[in-house]
C-alpha cells in the first residue's frame, strides 16, 4: 500500500534518532519494531506490569497451586491480517505458535448449525455456497430479500461507503436487507456482535467494511487459526527479546501522564520520571489518548483534540473462564459462536487447542472452557449474568451440565472502541498536526479496510513511517485486502 516515496530512499537513519512509544499494545510494539529495525532507538513506557495490552497475558496461580497465564480472553488470528503476521514473523518465522482451525461454526437457538468450513474464497461465490448451505434460508426467503440492498454487502467502496452508510446503525442495514429472522441472526448477528459493539449503535458503513474485510474481500477465507500457547510466551516474551535484541529499552508499569516539544525534542512525563526523543507515537488505549492529550497543554490544535475527545468506548465485555471436573465431548469444536442465546457470544474450548489448559484438563480429567458475553449494559447484576451464561452452556453441552465448576476467572472491562453511527468523519488519522508525532491504535482511521489486532498493527507500521519520512527513510510495506468490493462503482 505505502510503497517507497521518491524521496525515501535509505534503508536506516544515518544520525542518531530516537523515539518514546507510549503504550506497548500491539499498536506500540508494531511501530517499535519499524522504528528500531531502521535505526532508531526506542524506549516504549507500558502501564501495566506486561506486554499485549488487551492481547496481553499475566501469571496466575489457581488453588491447586497450577500455574498458569491468563488473558483477556480468545483471539482469533485471522488469515488476512498480514500486517500482524507479518510481524509476528519477525521472531517465529513459520508461525508455529499458531494452529489452524478448520470452521467457526455458529450454533443457533434451535439447533441450528451455520458452517463456515470450506467456503470458495472469492465472491460471489462464497456467498451463493454460504447461503445454500444455510439452514435458515430457504428459496422462497431469497426471493424476499432486498436484492439491491443485499448486493452493496459486496461493493465496499471505502470513502463511498462511509459517506453513503455511516450515519445509519448496522441493525437498520440488516432489518432492510429483510433476511427472514433466522438466517439474519445466523449469518449477521455474531459477526456484528463480534466488534463489541451493539448493533443498534454500530456504523452501518463500518460493519460493511468488516463484512468485505473478513468475507467478501478476503481472499483467505473466514476461518483462522489459534495460539497453541499462551500469548504472553508464544507472542509478546519472543516479541520483547527480539526488539531489545535491536536496543529497544522497555519501561512497564509506567504510565505517561504529559507530552511536551522542546527544541524538536519531545519529553514524556510520566508517573516515574520522564523520557526525551525526537519522534513519539502515542498508542494508548481510547481513555489513555484523551487523558494524555488533555493534560498536555501544548497539544492544541482545536479541531484534532475535537475528534480526540469524540472518540468513544462501546459498552463492556465479560470473559469467563471455568476449570470444570469433567471433560467436554470429544467431538465439540475449540471455538463456536453463539446467537438467539441471551447474552452468550461464544463458547472456546481452551483444553482443546491452549497448552497450559490441555495440561490442566489432562491431568485433572476436566475441561477449560471459557464464555464471552459482548456489549452487556454496564451496572448489570453479575449473578444473573453468570447464571444466564451456565444455563446456555448446559443448554448446548449438556455434559457440562453436572460439571462442578472448580476454579473461574471473572472479567468485565469497558476498553474497546466505538464506531457509533456517523463517527467516521471525526476518527482521528494516525498523523496528527504535531511534527514528529503520530498515533496507533484499532480505532484509528486507516485508508483500507482493516480490524482489531491488525488495524492496531497496521495502524503501528503507519505510525512509524510517518516518523521514517522526515528522516528519508524507506517505509514499512502495509498491506491490505482490495479497498473494492466486486460491485464497487455500480450504481446500487
Ligand atoms: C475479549 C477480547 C477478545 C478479542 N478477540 C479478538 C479476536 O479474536 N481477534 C482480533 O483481531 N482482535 C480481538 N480483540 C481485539 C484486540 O485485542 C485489540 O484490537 C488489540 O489488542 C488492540 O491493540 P492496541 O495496541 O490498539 O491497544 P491495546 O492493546 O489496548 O494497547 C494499548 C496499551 O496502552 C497502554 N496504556 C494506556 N494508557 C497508557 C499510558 N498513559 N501510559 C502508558 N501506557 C498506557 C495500555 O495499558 C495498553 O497496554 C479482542 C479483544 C478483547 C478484549
Amino acid at each position: 500500500m505505502s510503497g517507497p516515496s521518491s524521496s525515501a530512499v535509505a534503508q536506516r537513519v544515518t544520525s542518531a534518532a530516537n523515539a518514546v512509544v507510549v503504550g506497548g499494545g500491539i499498536a506500540g510494539l508494531a511501530a517499535a519494531t519499524v522504528l528500531a529495525e531502521r535505526g532508531v532507538g526506542v524506549t516504549v513506557l507500558e502501564r501495566e506490569a506486561y506486554l499485549g495490552g488487551r492481547a496481553g497475558a499475566w501469571s496466575d496461580v489457581l488453588d491447586d497451586g497450577t500455574s498458569f497465564q491468563m488473558e483477556r480472553g480468545f483471539h482469533a488470528f485471522f488469515r488476512q491480517y498480514y500486517n500482524l503476521r507479518a510481524l509476528l514473523r519477525r521472531f517465529d518465522p513459520t508461525l508455529s505458535f499458531l494452529r489452524p482451525l478448520d470452521d467457526y461454526p455458529i450454533l443457533g437457538p434451535n439447533g441450528e448449525a451455520q458452517s463456515f468450513a470450506g467456503l470458495p474464497t472469492r465472491v460471489p461465490w462464497n456467498i451463493i455456497e454460504l447461503t445454500r448451505r444455510s439452514p435458515a434460508m430457504g428459496w422462497k426467503d431469497l426471493m424476499r430479500i432486498d436484492g439491491r440492498r443485499a448486493a452493496r454487502m459486496l461493493s465496499y467502496n471505502n470513502e463511498d461507503t462511509y459517506r453513503r452508510f455511516d450515519t445509519d446503525t448496522a441493525s437498520e442495514f440488516l432489518d432492510s436487507l429483510n433476511f427472514p429472522p433466522a438466517a439474519r441472526r445466523m449469518l449477521f448477528d455474531v459477526f456484528a456482535h463480534s466488534f463489541f459493539n451493539p448493533e443498534n449503535d454500530m456504523s452501518a458503513a463500518e460493519l460493511l467494511m468488516m463484512f468485505h474485510f473478513y468475507f467478501t474481500g478476503n481472499p483467505d477465507g473466514l476461518v483462522f487459526d489459534v495460539a497453541r500457547t499462551p500469548f504472553s510466551t508464544a507472542i509478546f516474551a519472543p516479541w520483547q527479546q527480539y526488539l531489545e535484541q535491536l536496543g529497544v529499552r522497555f519501561e512497564c508499569e509506567t504510565t505517561a501522564q504529559t507530552v511536551a516539544r522542546d527544541d524538536n525534542v519531545w519529553r514524556v512525563e510520566t508517573d516515574r520520571g520522564h523520557h526525551e526523543g525526537q519522534g513519539l507515537v502515542v498508542a494508548t488505549t481510547v481513555p489513555g489518548l484523551q487523558a494524555l492529550v488533555a493534560q498536555s497543554s501544548q497539544l492544541d490544535a482545536p479541531r484534532w483534540q475535537q475528534q480526540i475527545d469524540s472518540l468513544a468506548l462501546t459498552l463492556p465485555f465479560v470473559v469467563w473462564r471455568l476449570w470444570l471436573d469433567r471433560p467436554t465431548r470429544r467431538d465439540r469444536k475449540p471455538f463456536v459462536g453463539i446467537t438467539g442465546r441471551g447474552i452468550l457470544d461464544n463458547i472456546s474450548l481452551y483444553h482443546q487447542f491452549e497448552s497450559e489448559s490441555r495440561d490442566w484438563a489432562d491431568s485433572h480429567g476436566g475441561s477449560v472452557v471459557e464464555l464471552h458475553a459482548y456489549a452487556v449494559e454496564p451496572g448489570f447484576d453479575e449473578a444473573l449474568i453468570k447464571a444466564q451464561l451456565l444455563e446456555h452452556l448446559h443448554e448446548l453441552y449438556p455434559e457440562t451440565a453436572a460439571a462442578t465448576i472448580v476454579e473461574e476467572r471473572w472479567i468485565v472491562r469497558r476498553d474497546c472502541p466505538a464506531f457509533a453511527p456517523g463517527s467516521y468523519s471525526r476518527r482521528p488519522t494516525v498523523v496528527t498536526p504535531f511534527p514528529q508525532m503520530a498515533i496507533a491504535g484499532d480505532f484509528v482511521r486507516l485508508p483500507f479496510p482493516s480490524a482489531l489486532m491488525e488495524r492496531a498493527a497496521a495502524s503501528g507500521l503507519m505510525a512509524a513511517n510517518h516518523l521514517l519520512n522526515s528522516h528519508g527513510v524507506a517505509p514499512e510495506p502495509v498491506q491490505s485486502v482490495s479497498n473494492r468490493g466486486l460491485l464497487a462503482g455500480l450504481p446500487l
